[in-house]
């Protein structure tokens, strides 16, 4: 009996705890205590500030991530990192950079352009939350037009916000390239094409005397220049952030969670999937050799690593984070 009235009281302590932590994960977020996970990782790369700042994850299938994949080599992937099967958020993020008296916004994020991922479009509130205001913001680079990468700037709280004569930084192919995408060799869900299409038409009426476009690098600040891949994109572009002796690549959409054991594997946004092949091992290769920082928009949050050759494939590093 005393055993079973122990038995009891102790459930009962037991389920008073659990409800006890969950009404203060419900009074963290009602109270208005913050968000529970971090959003944004800080680190410098000689004299360069650096910070990563998540515009929050976009869920999408499994096979975009895979397309030419079987779908016996997928599920096994997905199932051994504990994720999917059909799909799993990509994580979405966006750069800021300092270097000398420049604030350099590398990618905006989705914005409001797609109302299938609505924990995306973070960026605007993420920013102020780390006390960077964006009418301080003097260059943007864009990696590419996709809608999660221009998006963010086409939000009226942005557009308001950033100066008249922010400088955004394109290559000129990726310009040239949407005035009549070819979309023969991606799969994407419907309807991103049409979204894609219309989000890079909107951003070069809105920004089109804020466009600077170069042709196969620019020096955008001391230690921080954009230099043209292709691939993913025709004018996808990549950036390097180098001082005294340091560096990082900021890769975009070149490289995603499967392409360290996969490379290759073709991602249904790739509008050349062969061509991102070749300009994701050459990255893989270099950063390796290296050993710089590599940050890339849809690796898993804060997304700072080092790779490592592997065989005939590569090996993610993670960052011990730096508290
Ligand atoms: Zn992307």
């Amino acid at each position: 009996m005393t055993t079973h009235l122990n038995h009891v009281t102790q459930n009962r302590q037991i389920n008073d705890q659990q409800q006890s932590d969950v009404s203060l994960h419900a009074s963290h977020g009602g109270l208005g205590f913050g968000e529970l996970v971090p959003s944004r990782y800080a680190l410098r790369v000689g004299e360069i500030d650096v910070l990563v700042v998540s515009d929050g994850v976009l869920p999408l299938p499994t096979s975009t991530m895979s397309t030419n994949a079987s779908p016996a080599d997928r599920a096994a992937w997905f199932k051994e990192m504990y994720l999917g099967p059909d799909a799993f958020d990509w994580a979405l993020n966006v750069l800021v950079v300092r270097s000398s008296d420049q604030l350099i916004l590398v990618d905006a994020g989705l914005g409001g352009q797609f109302p299938g991922f609505p924990r995306a479009g973070q960026l605007p509130k993420r920013l102020e939350a780390a006390g960077i205001n964006l009418a301080s913001v003097t260059d943007i680079v864009i990696t590419h037009m996709h809608m999660d990468h221009i998006g963010g700037l086409l939000a009226d709280e942005v557009k308001s916000r950033l100066r008249p004569d922010v400088r955004i930084h394109v290559a000129a192919a990726e310009v040239a390239f949407w005035e009549l995408p070819d979309f023969t060799y991606t799969e994407m869900p419907a309807p991103v094409p049409d979204v894609l299409r219309a989000t890079a038409n909107q951003f070069i009426d809105d920004y089109r005397s804020n466009v600077r476009t170069f042709e196969d690098e620019y020096e955008v600040a001391p230690g921080v220049v954009v230099k043209l891949t292709g691939g993913h994109t025709p004018g996808h572009s990549v950036v390097y952030i180098n001082s005294l002796g340091e560096r990082l690549t900021f890769a975009g959409d070149a490289l995603f969670p499967v392409a360290f054991q996969h490379p290759e594997w073709h991602n249904g946004f790739e509008h050349d999937p062969e061509e991102s092949v070749r300009v994701r091992v050459r990255l893989m290769q270099e950063a390796a050799a290296s050993g710089e920082w590599l940050v890339a928009t849809h690796l898993p949050f804060p997304s700072v690593g080092r790779v490592a050759v592997d065989g005939d494939a590569f090996r993610w590093i993670a960052a011990f984070w730096d508290y």
